[in-house]
């Protein structure tokens, strides 16, 4: 079977659910053919985290960011960290940042309010944007258009809408990355998404410790499972796993500006 060279867009391996085996863990990747991954800040705590673990892992790049959950901490001295934290080697995007409506956990104004501020912060730092979306497509993509990401671009993570959603992602200048629910028995538009979206603006992720893939449901996700997501994907559009997960490393590559 051949390996294909794949890149997770979307992952928390510094996250405490890994503590114990992180380099098992990223081994098991590596032999599933993940050739580089990046690891996302939630907060300013968690975003030094993502720092501190790609300051130590070659294939490992880092994401600074504040989670719609943890809206109600970004005040102005958050904020300022976050931007300073932006400026580190090896962190390649703002993220994840956005809104999430589905659980509420910071208050909608507030979850507004600092996702317009990191938007500023990303275009200030001209990095990409990682957007965390749920049950929050039209206030989310509003947003998003109103600040314009400009070349910088950005992905949609964990994409969670149908056709018609993913079509204004992409008119925005968003990428589409797909997670474990694409590999689901009940995995809604999604299917219909990996057809959708045109090869050049499609990436995948673990988002891992969260979402594994069918087979591994109810589990811990990590790295070595994006090998099944991607390969369904494939199946999906009807092309070689080899091929489309070397075109969505091109991609997330190009995104982070690694090459
Ligand atoms: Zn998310
Ligand atoms: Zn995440």
């Amino acid at each position: 079977m051949t390996t294909a060279a794949l890149f997770d867009t979307h992952a928390h391996l510094h996250f405490p659910e890994f503590a114990e085996d992180l380099p098992a863990v990223l081994e098991r990747g590596r032999a599933a053919g993940v050739t580089g991954l990046v690891t996302i800040g939630t907060n300013v705590e968690t975003s030094r985290g993502a720092i501190e673990m790609a300051a130590r892992e070659a294939d490992v790049w880092a994401s600074v960011g504040i989670h719609p959950h943890d809206a109600t901490e970004a005040d102005a001295s958050a904020m300022r960290e976050i931007e300073r934290l932006a400026g580190e080697p090896r962190v390649v995007a703002i993220g994840e940042i956005g809104l999430d409506f589905f659980r509420n956990l910071s208050p909608r104004d507030v979850q507004e309010r600092t996702f317009r501020a990191l938007l500023e912060v990303a275009a200030r730092v001209a990095k990409p944007v990682l957007i965390h979306c749920r049950d929050a497509h039209d206030d989310t993509l509003a947003i998003l258009g109103e600040a314009g990401l400009g070349a910088r671009g950005g992905i949609m993570h964990c994409f969670s809408g149908d056709v018609a959603i993913a079509r204004r992602c992409l008119d925005l200048g968003l990428s589409i990355s797909l997670a474990g629910p694409v590999t689901y028995p009940n995995a809604r538009a999604l299917p219909e998404v990996a057809r959708f979206v045109p090869a050049d603006r499609l990436v995948v992720e673990t988002d891992c410790p969260y979402l594994p893939p069918q087979g591994h449901r109810g589990k811990r996700n990590e790295p070595a499972y994006l090998a099944l997501t991607a390969a369904r994907m494939a199946e999906l559009r009807g092309e070689s796993p080899a091929s489309l997960g070397a075109t969505m490393r091109d991609n997330a590559r190009r995104l982070f500006g690694l090459d």
